[in-house]
């Protein structure tokens, strides 16, 4: 187990052996000098039997986090770097590679220690567009270093907090050498066997709508057993949840990742690990390395496991955010709010003069932020005809964002505008126009994948835009990792199988309550999602009596609005709702707010059903829906919310009656009987 350890104090005894020898030799006839040689060899031999028993292997450190719940301890093993997670005492990753291999030296094998410093780290900052609005950050930090058979370097910097772990590599500049190619990562998570996985898998590159993919658009596999295959072969997206036995939760994830490098994903489960997976030579249509290359020194995005024995701290986590600091200042922070958009259930035909002020009107009459301007806009009204519509709606006080094909040489999307935001100069121009007709938002979709060219692109626009006072959401797009906070005009990304969906095949309404009980504890934990939400309509299309049906109650819909977290919120409702849909259902639509202090699981299991509390000032909105097949009667207990009035508006589906707002008295232990129906949804407002 700790051969390294043993070579380690090997040398240490071959050279204080030798010490002695000499001193021995040396001093042959010098009685003085004997008895230093022999108390010498005493305390050599001493010390041994001091290093082999008490710490057994000196690569051996440990790291906890500082409520000593949470363990790292990393060694070498046969010249091999792994690393294991403890939390209250069970083993929640094993012994696990870590290391890099590159093209100036092996980091992964025929290591040894150097040495290692332990400090700490606190920091506290505010945080918009997140789940919760300030955060206290406390962690031990442990940085190991370690040298390979040619002398060359590299450090591992752990960062461990009450709940969570964030690693990374350090790699100095080797002698000369300035530029690196990372070539794979041993980089590995081995879980214990009881283990059961929830995971998304990596698409294939160039396939699917007009060959866009990946795009983090695919299925999940919940509950399932360890050695369960993924779809395509690619291995799995971040996040990934694990269930590790009934001893508790871990998920995954990563953050930090911009311009610097690729985004990375989960392999397949190969002989009990899943690596680290850099991104597929295939994506973007084949233009940019697979491997990043680098200068030094640098270091590598953070990778994060989330650790608990329970699923809140998988849910409330922050660590994405604690971890990286904002990239650039921007004139204004990055603007929230609510919005209506005519494609969700209009689509294409709606783009065009009359169908966008019908929703600039809708927009107003719910008292609104944003419309947003799909696809077409340039073709189907014109950049000539722009501005009058522009006008429409800076006369109701509602705010443009418009859309824009990412590519491009990476697709082969038609939806346009198309070729605006893939370089430097004729983004930037179009910046400007955009600048100048008074737009501050873009949403900007269809991605070339993970590559580190592509997040340069990603990186490229937000800079762009933030330079022209413009906010930007990214649509068939990435994972966002650490983004909210390290590019302030960041307000949205999709990287989920979003509302779209529901329009497009029947499958996704059967499965948008099991959809929605995942992403609180998975997707949505560790990145804001533009899910564009929070539809009325029974069936979905303009005339409300043709395409996919809806299976979900109305106050489902509501619930999705406050378990859905970005932002910028686009939902999907349509004029007609102004009439057809109860009034209190509207009503609640036009408050609900979209940032949020605070955010706390009330119960739930992904999959199953969640129950799940967001506070904006003084006010909780608890949001609970079931995907389970049969009424879900819970006592929800709110004493985490502190809750300050014994009265509350509660929402509830009822079979066959539309949404009423109804008054109840919370009880003094702020025990709250409910009762979800399959496919339902509860909502409660409380102070
Ligand atoms: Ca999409």
């Amino acid at each position: 187990m700790c051969t390294a350890g043993v070579g380690y104090f090997t040398k240490i005894l071959y050279r204080e052996l030798s010490i002695v020898a000499i001193f021995a030799k040396d001093n042959r006839t010098q009685s003085c000098d004997k008895n230093i040689a022999t108390y010498r060899m005493k305390k050599t031999i001493l010390s041994l039997g001091i290093l082999l028993s008490a710490s057994v292997c000196s690569a051996s450190i440990p790291v906890s986090s500082p409520d000593g719940k949470l363990k790292v301890v990393t060694d070498i093993v046969s010249g091999k770097p792994i690393y294991s997670v403890i939390y209250n005492g069970n083993t929640m990753i094993e012994n696990s590679p870590l290391g890099l291999r590159t093209d100036v030296g092996d980091f992964s094998t025929g290591m040894s220690m150097v040495d290692s410093k332990t400090s700490t780290v606190s920091k506290s900052f505010d945080q918009d567009k997140i789940k919760k609005s300030h955060i206290d950050y406390n962690a031990n930090s442990l940085v190991t270093t370690m040298k390979n058979g040619a002398g060359q370097e590299i450090s591992v910097e752990w960062l461990v907090s009450d709940n969570d772990i964030a690693f990374r590599y350090n790699i100095p500049r080797q002698g000369d050498t300035g530029a690196m190619v990372v070539e794979s990562e041993a980089t590995g998570f081995r879980f214990p066997a009881e283990t059961k996985v929830f995971l998304t898998s990596q698409s294939d590159a160039m396939i699917g709508w007009k060959r866009t993919k990946p795009s983090y658009e695919e299925f999940y596999i919940t509950d399932a057993p360890l050695d369960s295959v993924s779809k395509f072969g690619h291995g799995f997206t971040f996040p990934g949840l694990f269930r590790i036995g009934d001893k508790g939760w871990v998920l995954l994830s990563e953050t930090g990742v911009d311009g610097y490098y690729c985004a990375s994903h989960l392999s397949d489960n190969v002989d009990g690990v899943f690596s680290i997976a850099y991104a597929m030579p295939e994506e973007n249509n084949g233009n940019g390395s697979a491997a990043p290359g680098i200068s030094l020194p640098k270091s590598t995005p953070w990778r994060t496991i989330t650790v608990a024995d329970n699923l809140s701290p998988i849910v409330e986590t922050t660590i994405p955010w604690n971890v990286v600091e904002p990239r650039y200042e921007t004139s204004r922070p990055g603007r929230p709010g609510k919005g209506t958009w005519s494609w969700i259930v209009w689509q294409d035909n709606s783009m065009n003069m009359a169908d966008q002020k019908t929703f600039i009107d809708l927009a107003a009459d719910l008292g609104y932020d944003n419309i947003l301007i799909d696809a077409g806009w340039d073709q189907n009204i014109g950049y000539d005809r722009m501005p009058e519509l522009l006008g429409y709606a800076r006369e109701k006080g509602i705010r443009p964002i418009l859309w824009y094909s990412s590519s491009g040489h990476w697709n082969d999307i038609v939806q346009s505008p198309i070729d605006k935001m893939d370089r430097p100069i004729v983004r930037k121009k179009e910046m400007k126009w955009l600048r100048d007709n008074g737009v501050e938002c873009i949403k900007v979709d269809f991605f070339g994948g993970d590559k580190q060219e592509t997040m340069r692109l990603y990186e490229d626009i937000l800079s762009d835009a933030a330079d022209y006072g413009i906010d930007v959401i990214f649509h068939g797009c990435t994972l966002p990792r650490g983004w909210e906070r390290m590019y302030p005009n960041h307000v949205g990304s999709e990287a989920v199988f979003a509302s779209e969906n529901l329009i497009f095949e029947q499958i996704f309404c059967d499965m948008e309550a099991f959809h929605a009980t995942l992403h609180p504890f998975i997707r949505n934990s560790v990145a804001l999602m533009e899910y564009g939400g929070t539809i009325f309509n029974r069936r979905m299309s303009r005339d409300n009596n043709s395409g996919n049906t809806r299976r979900t109650g109305d106050v489902f819909q509501l619930a999705t609005s406050v378990l859905f977290q970005n932002p910028v919120q686009n939902f999907g409702l349509t004029p007609n709702n102004l009439t057809e849909t109860a009034p209190d259902a509207i009503s609640f639509m036009k408050e609900v707010p979209t940032t949020w202090d605070d955010t706390k699981l009330i119960e739930g299991y992904p999959g199953r059903y969640v129950v799940l509390a967001r506070r904006h000032g003084d006010k909780w909105y608890i949001a609970g829906v079931n995907a389970l097949k049969e009424p879900l009667k819970l006592k929800l207990d709110l004493s985490a919310l502190g809750l300050k009035t014994g009265s509350a508006v509660f929402y509830a589906d009822e079979k066959g009656k539309e949404v009423k707002a109804k008054t109840m008295k919370i009880k003094k232990d702020s025990s709250v009987p409910v009762e979800i129906l399959p496919d339902g949804g509860v909502v409660i407002v409380a102070e």
